[in-house]
Order: C-alpha cells, then sequence, then structure tokens
C-alpha cells in the first residue's frame, strides 16, 4: 500500500528512451598490465569528475546551479565510498570523434575527418584541451597526408569524466513530466569501462526544487542515473568481464568471423534492438508466469539474490519487464525489488535503498572491486522466499505477503516500508490486463502501477 500523498507523483526513469549511441573507445594509461579490478591488484576509490561547463550556462541561476552541483558531490562521494577501480594513471583522456573512415586502400579503418564541435551526449561540448591526440589521413591531388591533432592537457584525477548539462526544452525530458535527469555513455576503456558519459538533468522538474540543500530523493536520482553510466544499463550487459577479464558475451576478432552488423573485438550488435546482444551466461531469459522473464545470472548477484529471498534455486536477479521502451532490462523489476535504488521508478516519500544487488551488479561487471559495507539493507521481500521471488503475486486468489488484494473500501493495510498504514493501490483499468497480469475474476481489476507487475500493494 501507499501513503497518500498530494501534489507528488510517482518519477519514472527515461533512461532507455535516449538513443545510446556506440561507445567510442578511449584507451587510458595503467599500471600495467591493465585487467580485472579485484583484491589482487591495486585498486582506489573511484574518482567521478564533473564537467559542469555546459550545465552552468544553462541554468544561469546560480541557486539552482549550486543545487546541481551539491547532488553531484553527494552522488559521487556516495559512489566513491562503495566503488574502487585500477586507478587510470596520469590524466583521463577523451578521445576525438571521427566522421568518416576510409573503407578500402592502404589507410583502410583509419580517420579521414575528425568531428570538430565534439560533444558527449545531446548538449555538453567536450572542450580541445581534455582531448587526445589523434592522426587523420587525407588524400588530395594523388597524395596522401597525415594531419596530427595534438594531445590537451586532458582531466586530472579522474577516472570517470561525466558531462553535466540541464537543456531547456530538451525532448527526451518533455516525454515525461517527473523525470529528474537521463544518462548515458560517450566512451570505453580498452577493457571496456565506461570513461566517459553524461547526465542531463530536466529543467522543468528542477524549476521546483525551491530548497538550497539537496533532498535525498534527488541524490539517490543522481546516483541512480550515474550507476547507469557505470555499468547498470542494457546497453552495457554485452561488455561485462569475466573472473578473469575477458568478456562474458564472446566477441568476433576480425571482420571476416563478424556478422554484417558486428564491428570486430565488439560483442554482437542487433540492428533491430539497437543494441548488443548480451550472452545467455549474464543474463537469461526464459518463459515463466506466461512471461518471457530476463535475469542478469552473474557469480555475485546470484549468490546476493540466493541469499536475499532465501531461494536456492534462484539463477540470478529479475530485471525490469515492464514500463516500455523506458524502463525495460536497465532496471531490477519492481515486483520483486520496491524500492531499491535501481528500480525504474520512485514514489513519494519513497526511501530509495542503495542495496547490494545493485553494487554486486557493478562488481560482476568486472570493471569494479566493490566495499560491500556501505550497501544498506533492503526489506522488500528479505527472505520471503521461491514462491515470493518466482510465482505470481496473486494464485488462486490469495494474496502473499507483502501484496494485498483488497480495494479501499476495505480500509488500511501495512505499507510496503511497512512503517505505516496506507490503502490497497487498486484500479479498475477501461481495457483488460495482460493474460499474466489477471489476478482478480475481474479481467480490468489490477494494482495501480504497472512495473511491479500490477501487483497491488
Ligand atoms: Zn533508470
Amino acid at each position: 500500500a501507499v501513503l497518500v500523498m498530494l501534489d507528488l507523483v510517482t518519477a519514472v526513469c527515461i533512461h532507455d528512451k535516449i538513443k545510446h549511441e556506440k561507445p567510442v573507445r578511449a584507451v587510458q594509461q595503467y599500471a600495467s598490465p591493465y585487467r580485472r579490478a579485484s583484491s589482487a591488484n591495486v585498486t582506489a576509490s573511484i574518482r567521478i569528475q564533473f564537467d559542469t561547463t555546459t550545465v552552468e550556462q544553462d541554468i544561469g541561476n546560480q541557486v539552482l546551479y549550486q543545487y546541481v552541483k551539491g547532488l553531484l558531490d553527494a552522488a559521487a562521494s556516495m559512489l566513491s565510498s562503495a566503488i574502487r577501480v585500477i586507478p587510470i594513471q596520469g590524466n583521463l583522456y577523451v578521445s576525438r570523434d571521427c566522421n568518416y573512415h576510409w573503407v578500402s586502400g592502404q589507410h583502410v579503418n583509419e580517420c579521414s575527418s575528425i568531428v570538430v564541435d565534439q560533444t558527449c551526449g545531446p548538449w555538453a561540448r567536450v572542450s580541445n584541451s581534455q582531448k587526445d591526440q589523434a592522426t587523420v589521413w587525407q588524400f588530395s591531388s594523388g597524395q596522401w597526408k597525415e594531419v596530427t591533432y595534438e594531445q590537451g592537457t586532458g582531466v586530472k584525477d579522474a577516472d570517470l569524466l561525466v558531462y553535466v548539462s540541464a537543456h531547456a526544452g530538451d525532448p527526451t525530458c518533455t516525454t515525461s513530466d517527473t523525470a529528474l535527469a537521463y544518462s548515458g555513455v560517450c566512451q570505453r576503456d580498452q577493457l571496456d569501462r565506461p570513461v566517459v558519459g553524461y547526465i542531463n538533468f530536466c529543467t522543468s522538474t528542477l524549476q521546483n526544487r525551491h530548497s538550497s540543500s539537496p533532498s535525498q530523493s534527488d541524490i539517490m536520482t543522481t546516483v541512480h542515473e550515474l550507476t547507469h553510466i557505470l555499468g547498470f544499463s542494457r546497453s552495457s550487459f554485452a561488455f561485462f568481464r569475466d573472473e578473469n577479464g575477458n568478456p562474458r558475451t564472446p566477441r568476433c576478432p576480425d571482420a571476416a568471423s563478424c556478422g554484417p552488423s558486428d564491428t570486430p573485438g565488439y560483442p554482437p550488435f542487433s540492428v533491430d534492438q539497437n543494441n548488443y546482444i548480451v550472452s545467455d551466461s549474464t543474463v537469461q531469459q526464459r518463459q515463466e508466469r506466461g512471461l518471457l522473464v530476463s535475469r542478469l545470472v552473474t557469480p555475485t548477484v546470484r549468490y546476493v539474490s540466493q541469499k536475499h529471498y532465501n531461494c536456492n534455486s534462484l539463477v540470478g536477479a529479475e530485471l525490469e519487464n515492464g514500463g516500455g521502451s523506458g524502463t525495460r532490462l536497465s532496471h531490477w523489476e519492481k515486483r520483486v525489488f520496491m524500492n531499491e535504488y535501481m528500480t525504474g521508478n520512485t514514489y513519494p516519500g519513497s526511501v530509495d535503498i542503495f542495496s547490494s544487488f545493485s553494487l554486486a551488479l557493478l562488481q560482476d561487471s568486472g570493471w569494479y572491486e566493490i566495499n560491500f559495507d556501505a550497501a544498506k539493507h533492503l526489506k522488500w521481500g528479505y527472505m520471503l522466499g521461491c514462491a515470493f521471488a518466482l510465482e505470481k503475486c496473486i494464485q488462486d486468489g490469495k494474496s502473499q505477503t507483502p501484496w494485498c488484494k483488497n480495494s479501499q473500501n476495505d480500509g488500511l493495510v501495512c505499507t510496503y516500508q511497512r512503517d505505516a498504514l496506507g490503502y490497497c493501490g487498486l484500479d479498475e483499468y477501461s481495457q483488460d490486463l495482460g493474460a499474466s497480469y489477471q489476478y482478480f475474476a475481474d479481467p480490468k481489476k489490477g494494482g495501480d502501477d504497472p512495473l511491479p507487475d500490477y501487483c497491488p500493494f
């Protein structure tokens, strides 16, 4: 059940509404040899640096700008207390984007022209001082000419550089009334760890923030967006590394062994899904409860899942199947994760939990070593067993704990955070719900949020 709160609405994440460009590789310097982050090699707390040039111009209003900076600083310090990386030696460099590559001839696959006004994300400009050196081959008057772009100074003390913007009228933001921000990856290093990304704050939502100190829920939303950049995204799963630092999703080594839409050295690419195809040793899909259920099945995530739900037959942690393209597969399933901070939406007054599930996912990417002491306990689903984790919330008219099945007329029940009373959130929809979501004799009746599979609580 949800406490009734006026003037507040459920905030939905729009991570997958953005078009995730194929990321560019930006080779960085590491103490050699560079391999999987683990206790076997030297790691340090991740240094997240923000380039706020664009957001400062976008916002103008100093109070609001300071609010955003407060969010970024709080989010970065929370993440760096939990996440360690093999640190970049010296400065971080942004790779120069190439307009065109030669498709044949002496300089095949080399760049023929560089992007001058390079951006990361839709709005933030990359300054020349941050860029790496690059060589371009031009052909004119029957002769090859080599053009070299000098290396800039780079970015100091950074393992991840995030460009920040807050563009008025951003078209992705206008698809949602409630989204605070969205984010994406621009560049990955030689082991595919995201090293350059962006976050765009939605001005229409920001403008409602009048306090000078950042709210806890906005901080957690910022941590959520940064976690998408760090690796919790359907566009990153195919890049995950195994225990030995090898790709979990096999890659074709050269053009001869690659399919027509694949790139040598990268995971297989699906044009239809506009995404890399992940191996089933990372994300497993199967039919359950009449639905196609996707689970992240990497070792630490599997272990944490089995312990949390007390269900040893669980192969992994369920990913969100609902919410259309906006939240699908880039979040934990709301039904079994509820207020974990990487679910696809947040209810008013909810406390987002920075749990060991999301940290386990980041550890299983192979790019990070995790300090699990930083994790907070998730109450939802704790020790409720396989039935809760695997079966429908209401079967044969009986609701499992903690689900409810009585309408508002039947009075107050425990809220999902189990610290107050509220009404069981049921709705009468205008159309029949999908067969897998029909829990009542009336096929139009169901929980008031689709993300937890229309389960009422
Ligand atoms: Zn999200």
